[in-house]
C-alpha cells in the first residue's frame, strides 16, 4: 500500500513539475507577445526543444535551452503579426477579410488598378482603361497607341473610400491611402501583345498593434507574367524602376518625422507624383528603343529593317504625302519604299520599281512634303519628339 501511494505522490509531482513548465511557456509567449502588439491572443506553438540535463556544464546548457525556447517563440510571434500586418507589399488592406492577404487584397492581372474601396469594405479593381474614361481622364485617347504612351492619373485618398462604409473600415485608421497615382499603359517582360501593364502607386498610413502609425510607399501592380512588380523590379538587370521605388522609400520614410500634417500630405502627393512622373519617363524611353530594336532587328534582307537609317539619310525630295491613303512616304537606295502615319510611326515598307514610283509621281498620288512637315515628320520617325 505505501509503496503504491509513493508512487502517486512521485506521478503527481511530476505532473505538476509540467504543469509549471506550461504555465512559464504561457508567460513567457505572453511576456514577448507584450512588446509587439496588444493583446495575447490564443496561439498554437510547435516546440521543438533539446535539453542537456545533468551535464558538467550545466549553466551553458541552461542558458543554450533559453535561448532556443525564446527563439522559436519570437519566430512564431512574427510569422503571426506578419500574417496579420495590414500592410503587405503590392496589396491594399481588405476591410471585409480584415486582411491583406486574402484573394481580394492584389490586383488580378497586370492591366487593373486600384479603383476604391467597395461599401463592404472590398478592394475594387478596374481595368486601367476603363477607370480612365470612368474618370474622364483628358489623354484617355492615347489608351491604344502602339506602343502605348503611359500617362498617369493622381487622386487625394478620401475619393477612394467615398464609396464605403464606417462599419467596413470607411474611418480605420488600420490601413488608409492618403494618395495614389495610376500609371498605364506601358510594356513589361512576355510577349508584345499580352505586355499591357498598369501599376497603383500609394502613399499610406497603416497602424498595427500598439505600435505607432507608420507611413510607406506601397507599389500594387501585376506583372504580365502574374508576380507581384514590386518583387520582380528588385530582379530585373535595368535598376532604373528599383532606384526610383527605393529613393521614394526613404523620402516617405523621413517625412514620419515632419510635424504638420499639411506639409506632410503636401509632401506625400508630390513624391507619389515623382515616382509616376519617373515610370512614364522611363517606359516612353523603353517604348522608343524596343520600336527601334524591333526595326533594327528585322532581316536585313527586308526594306523595313532599313527604314530608320533610309530616314536619317534621306533627303529634301525623299518625303512624299500619300493623298489617297494619308500616309506618308519615305524613299531611300535602290527603291526601298517606306510608309509612316502621320505621327511617325511605321506602317510598311516594300521594294518599288522606278516605274511604279514614276507612276505615283505622275498620278500625283504622291505629293513633295512642305518643309515644316517633313522636318517635324523626321524627328517623330527618329524618336527624338517623344522625350
Ligand atoms: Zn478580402
Amino acid at each position: 500500500m505505501a509503496h503504491r501511494r509513493l508512487r502517486r505522490s512521485a506521478r503527481d509531482a511530476a505532473a505538476q513539475l509540467a504543469l509549471e513548465i506550461y504555465e512559464r511557456i504561457e508567460k513567457l509567449h505572453a511576456e514577448l507577445l507584450r512588446r509587439r502588439t496588444k493583446d495575447a491572443v490564443p496561439a498554437e506553438i510547435d516546440l521543438r526543444l533539446r535539453a542537456s540535463v545533468h551535464s558538467a556544464e550545466r549553466r551553458q546548457a541552461a542558458a543554450a535551452f533559453a535561448a532556443q525556447l525564446t527563439e522559436q517563440m519570437e519566430e512564431e510571434i512574427a510569422q503571426r503579426l506578419a500574417a496579420l500586418s495590414p500592410l503587405v507589399p503590392g496589396h491594399v488592406y481588405c476591410f471585409w477579410c480584415e486582411s491583406a492577404r486574402c484573394e481580394h487584397a492584389a490586383p488580378p492581372h497586370s492591366r487593373a488598378v486600384f479603383a476604391g474601396y467597395e461599401p463592404n469594405g472590398l478592394p475594387r479593381w478596374d481595368e486601367f482603361a476603363s477607370f480612365c474614361l470612368a474618370a474622364k481622364a483628358p489623354r484617355v485617347h492615347q489608351l491604344h497607341e502602339e506602343p502605348p504612351r503611359p500617362f498617369t492619373l493622381f487622386m487625394h485618398g478620401n475619393l477612394l473610400t467615398k464609396k464605403q462604409l464606417a462599419e467596413f473600415g470607411a474611418a480605420s485608421t488600420t490601413f488608409r491611402i492618403l494618395c495614389q497615382a495610376v500609371v498605364g499603359y506601358f510594356l513589361l517582360g512576355g510577349n508584345d501583345s499580352a505586355r499591357k501593364t498598369a501599376v497603383t502607386i500609394q502613399a499610406v498610413e497603416t497602424c498595427a498593434g500598439r505600435r505607432a502609425p507608420v507611413l510607406a510607399l506601397n507599389i500594387v501592380g501585376r506583372t504580365p507574367s502574374g508576380g507581384h512588380l514590386v518583387d520582380e523590379v528588385a530582379r530585373m538587370p535595368d535598376r532604373r524602376m528599383a532606384e526610383l521605388f527605393q529613393k521614394a522609400r526613404s523620402r516617405i520614410k523621413d517625412l514620419g518625422l515632419r510635424r504638420t500634417r499639411p506639409e506632410r500630405e503636401r509632401e506625400l502627393a508630390s513624391c507619389i507624383r515623382h515616382v509616376a512622373a519617373g515610370l512614364e519617363k522611363i517606359h516612353r524611353q523603353e517604348s522608343r528603343r524596343t520600336k527601334h530594336a524591333r526595326l533594327r532587328h528585322l532581316d536585313p534582307s527586308r526594306p523595313a529593317a532599313n527604314a530608320l537609317s533610309d530616314t536619317a539619310r534621306a533627303g529634301k525630295g525623299d518625303f512624299f504625302n500619300d493623298r489617297r491613303r494619308t500616309t506618308c512616304i519615305v524613299l531611300g537606295p535602290r527603291g526601298r519604299t517606306h510608309v509612316f502615319n502621320a505621327d511617325g510611326k511605321h506602317v510598311t515598307s516594300m521594294v518599288a520599281g522606278g516605274e511604279d514610283i514614276e507612276r505615283r509621281l505622275h498620278t500625283t498620288q504622291w505629293v513633295p512634303m512642305p518643309d515644316e512637315q517633313r522636318e517635324a515628320l523626321k524627328a517623330r520617325i527618329l524618336g527624338a519628339k517623344e522625350d
